[in-house]
């Protein structure tokens, strides 16, 4: 459903392409998960702070996507500034979904499920929204929070899959709960199981999703190398002790319950260790 609705989209977009450059890039193929920044926002210098270190060309990049670039700076430069203006548009964006108005605009599109579905079959097709695991550019790629198993995934489409998690931000998805906690969906655990295997709703086929994280975090290249050796002839409890955890981070500031409720999951995960190394031995 959402495919098309890009195509549609996509095949008007010389209207949209002469109307504004953020009109182009929002109905490009693939940027589906960004939402438009108000051309306030953008214009209020404030709002851009420090920008002008991180991008490259900064002012004519800034002119492109407000739309006040020159037409013959445009053809010369025009392809390296292309590159400038999305990863411009894709910082402020990251600065702007975390303002009030900028998390409701989120909120449409999450209620919307443009971000996709959790995988897990526990969730009951629960929402996701996207998630970077740094704020800085060029690091890794943008990840999809789900609220109810806590948990990240990656994006099932390799377009969005590519797209850079600095756009979204860490705070993004804590951020939004926090402002609009009666959107905290319930905990799935054991009472839900009874009612999930006597229900059809989930995992629909939905198209969106997409692959387990397994809740990675920072030192991802290098524990996919350990990880894989895993598998073959490692003890069970050397398994049970790679498996990463994703962590909720509000500004870089663990959030409280979930901070709380890690503790104890991971006192109950060393204890089990500890058994498993002994029947190991
Ligand atoms: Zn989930």
């Amino acid at each position: 459903m959402l495919r098309r609705t890009v195509e549609e989209l996509s095949t008007g977009s010389d209207s949209d392409y002469s109307n504004s450059w953020i009109s182009w890039f929002l109905s490009s193929k693939g940027n589906e998960y960004f939402c438009e920044v108000e051309e306030d926002y953008i214009l209020d210098r404030f709002n851009l702070t420090g920008l002008n270190t991180e991008v490259a060309n900064y002012s004519q990049a800034l002119d492109l996507i407000t739309d006040n670039l020159d037409d013959e700076i445009q053809d010369e430069l025009r392809g390296s500034l292309d590159v400038q203006a999305r990863l411009l548009y894709g910082l402020i964006h990251a600065r702007w979904i975390v303002t009030a108005r900028g998390l409701a605009k989120m909120l449409e599109k999450y209620k919307k499920a443009d971000f996709g579905r959790c995988p897990r079959v526990l969730c009951q097709s629960q929402p996701l929204l996207p998630v970077g695991l740094t704020d800085i550019p060029y690091e890794k790629s943008v990840k999809l929070y789900c609220a109810r198993c806590e948990d990240i995934y990656s994006p099932k489409s390799s377009r969005h899959g590519s797209i850079d998690g600095a756009y979204f931000g860490t705070s993004f998805p804590h951020l939004l709960f926090l402002v609009y906690p009666h959107l905290i969906p319930p905990k799935s655990g054991p009472p839900d199981v009874s009612a999930a295997s006597g229900s059809t709703s989930t995992s629909g086929g939905r198209e969106e999703g997409g692959k387990r994280v397994a809740g990675r975090r920072a030192r991802e290249e290098v524990d996919v190398g350990v990880a894989e050796g895993v598998g073959e002839g490692a003890s069970t409890a050397a398994a049970a002790m790679k498996a990463d955890r994703y962590r909720p981070k509000i500004f870089g500031f663990h959030v409280h319950e979930i901070a709380k409720l890690q503790r104890w999951q991971e006192a109950v995960r060393d204890k089990q260790v500890v058994k498993l190394e002994e029947i190991d031995v």
